[in-house]
């Protein structure tokens, strides 16, 4: 999934700016409506729709095609498709499309270059050309991680290759509601989990993903999505997303400068990266649920104490909230097992009662923003599995809530027309997605 996704990251991107915005038939809207009943709406994939406002790129990469040998025409036959059921393997397949080549299943068997054939996965599809007599003239296969693997007969010989197959990016919206985590709420809408991580980072400097969450929050989000040969072979970024927290609305663009850094900013420009996340809790499935801790919100703790507690599991991953310096990271009474940061300025972090260190922390290391730096316990004087965390300024606790943080840099002033014609398509589709029913209630929500 890394690797993929350092992959997408790698493409250019033709400018936002670009795109146009036209409005959609009835007919589309139709295509809208229908796909919409899922919860995610697919563009591109119904047949004969072809929104406009949805930007397909193809993707070219310098990388050979793979080589079609010659194949005598006597010998050509007919292209059958069939997709990967639980419990298949590579010969009950090839047995379902009328392949009866025992040497062809020998090749495949025991030629190297074959080997990512035996990735099957359920719903995909494999597709081979066959003679009348069952004789495999060649076969493609779209692999797991994306990559095209064709079998080619030629004569009594066959050859097998792996390549980087031609992506097609299309855009695809998702909507949700939580009602108990924001993972169950992507579940129940199919939304890939490397989008939902995305999301809260995107909105990480704005919404605390682990103690501010509730029921009746909603969110809405346009990705993209690769395709190799009409499969879905994995998500790429977020374009453009809305959170709606507690009764406020944040929304982010991607947007991509001359320069081709690539960043979010809300609708006004403002950068969404900040110089602080808003929790110190590594955001994923186990922190995605409502904390349903002893603790109280956190205004309450905060007059006890002057921290905020986060209670979660031992072992739970802790973050650094700003970039910094490490102060100290040792036991100190109270605190246990303590993380002190100096991030910039007058502003320090603290993060306390752990159970264990990262082992990158060594005197005076250079700490970045969202990095683990140690573990969630209840050493020193805690009663529970927590994490307590400190905001300090001048080394004196502030509540993070009530004082006003640096922020990112915003939008150059010489982007912003750029960025709002850019933007545009985007918002259409983050309000076309509003627009889609949410599941009814999931059992595994
Ligand atoms: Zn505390």
């Amino acid at each position: 999934m890394t690797a993929r996704k350092r992959w997408i990251l790698a493409q250019s991107i033709r400018p936002a700016a670009s795109r146009a915005v036209r409005a959609l038939s009835p007919g589309q809207w139709l295509a809208v409506a229908v796909l919409g009943l899922s919860g995610v709406a697919a563009f591109g994939l119904a047949p004969g729709t072809t929104l406009d406002t949805a930007p397909t790129r193809e993707i070219n990469r310098a990388l050979p095609v793979p080589e079609v040998r010659s194949i005598d025409d006597r010998l050509a036959g007919y292209w059958r498709e069939e997709r990967i059921q639980r419990g298949d393997t590579v010969g009950s397949v090839l047995s379902r499309l009328g392949v009866n080549d025992p040497d062809a299943m020998a090749f495949m068997r025991t030629d190297p270059a074959a080997r990512p054939l035996y990735q099957l996965r359920p719903g995909r599809p494999l597709t081979v050309e066959t003679g009348d007599d069952g004789l495999l003239l060649r076969l493609r296969f779209v692999t797991g991680s994306g990559d095209l693997l064709s079998v080619v007969r030629d004569g009594q010989h066959f050859a097998a290759a792996t390549t980087v197959a031609p992506a097609a990016v299309h855009w695809k919206m998702a909507a949700g509601e939580i009602r108990s985590s924001l993972f169950g709420a992507a579940d129940a809408i199919g939304l890939p989990d490397a989008v939902t991580i995305q999301l809260a980072d995107v909105f990480a400097g704005d919404i605390d993903f682990y103690k501010d969450i509730q029921r009746g929050d909603r969110f809405s989000v346009v990705y993209e999505m690769r395709y190799v040969e009409g499969e879905a072979v994995g998500a790429g970024r977020i374009v453009a997303a809305e959170f709606s927290n507690r009764g406020k609305e944040f929304r982010a663009y991607l947007w991509r400068d001359a320069g081709g850094a690539e960043s979010y900013y809300a609708q006004d420009g403002s950068a969404l990266r900040k110089a602080f996340l808003r929790s110190p809790m590594e955001f994923s499935r186990v922190t995605s649920g409502f904390s349903n801790s002893r603790f109280h919100p956190i205004l309450r703790t905060w007059r006890a104490h002057k921290g905020i507690d986060y209670a979660a599991p031992v072992g739970t991953p802790v973050r650094a909230t700003g970039n910094g310096k490490l102060l100290f990271a040792g036991v100190e009474g109270g605190y246990g097992k303590v993380i002190h940061l100096q991030n910039s300025g007058a502003y320090s972090t603290l993060y306390a009662h752990l159970s264990r260190f990262a082992p990158q922390l060594k005197p005076g290391a250079r700490i970045a923003q969202g990095e683990v730096i140690g573990y969630v316990g209840q050493t020193g004087w805690a009663t529970g599995p927590h994490l307590h965390y400190e905001f300090r300024v001048a080394n004196e606790q502030r509540d993070p809530l009530t004082i006003a943080l640096p922020g990112g840099e915003p939008l150059p002033a010489a982007d912003r027309a750029a960025f709002m014609a850019g933007i545009a398509p985007a918002t259409l589709q983050l309000a076309l997605a509003r627009t889609l029913p949410f599941p009814l209630a999931a059992a595994s929500d």
